[in-house]
């Protein structure tokens, strides 16, 4: 296949995912683009992958406040960008507007995000799953379709048909913070827990807002016997 590539180059050159500019590699942004997205790099919380700013050398960065107040129940967290007015058009896009091609992009981020996590270890991936009638309207489960990408790119085991939505719930950026944890509260249930017992979970999403999904499917996983889970998104809301 690879002897064609030159050839569908000039008659297909690769574009970039978010202005359709010409650029020289597949599955890129142009440079202008480039420059709008936020990439999360360090310093940042090692717990809870939250950036720090107005760093203050003297101090000691490596846990955010929250964290050493609140011991998270995930291992890790990281996220690959935060969520700017450039990635919020991108997400929406793949979310809803059936842009599932910017799935390599996102994964590739997603991969350079999971670094401590790789290297502390990953038995498995799971995505946060969809309620039923969500998925029937949308047609694909956009965490779903990131964390295949992220077990190709890892070549890790993925499984996502064991972490399920049993129920529908509200949309939770339409709900205050203290009600985003309520809404979710046993919206999920894990299938087969023989399958994640002893195992060091990867849990996918596209957004961390507060991080109440994630949070909830967490204690989830590690109820049914998980041994750590870490959660990678591809983007992150930066508190205020
Ligand atoms: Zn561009
Ligand atoms: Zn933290």
């Amino acid at each position: 296949m690879n002897f064609l590539k030159p050839l569908l180059d000039i008659v297909l050159p690769p574009r970039c995912k978010s202005c359709g500019k010409i650029v020289d590699t597949d599955h890129s942004l142009c440079e202008m683009c480039f420059q709008k997205a936020e990439f999360i790099s360090a310093p940042y919380c090692l717990q809870c992958g939250m950036p720090f700013e107005n760093i203050d050398e003297s101090a000691n960065h490596l846990i955010c406040p929250n964290c050493l107040k609140k011991k998270p129940k995930a291992r890790l967290q990281r996220s690959a960008v935060l969520y700017n007015d450039f990635a919020q058009d991108l997400i929406l896009a793949f979310k809803f507007g059936d842009r599932t091609d910017l799935k390599t992009l996102f994964a590739k981020w997603m991969l350079l995000a999971a670094r401590d996590s790789l290297k502390q270890g990953i038995d498995v991936i799971i995505p946060v799953p969809l309620s039923y009638r969500r998925l029937v309207v949308r047609r694909y489960n956009q965490a779903a379709v990131l964390a295949k990408e992220v077990a190709k790119l890892t070549q890790t085991p993925i499984d996502a048909m064991n972490l399920i939505k049993i129920r529908h719930t509200k949309p939770q950026p339409r709900l205050q913070k203290n009600a985003r944890a309520k809404n979710i509260k046993n919206a999920y249930r894990v299938k087969y827990p023989e399958r994640i017992r002893g195992k060091r979970v990867l849990l996918i999403d596209d957004v961390m807002t507060t991080g109440a999904t994630l949070n909830e499917c967490v204690k989830l996983l590690l109820k049914n016997g998980a041994l750590s889970v870490d959660t990678l998104t591809l983007a992150r809301v930066k508190k205020d």
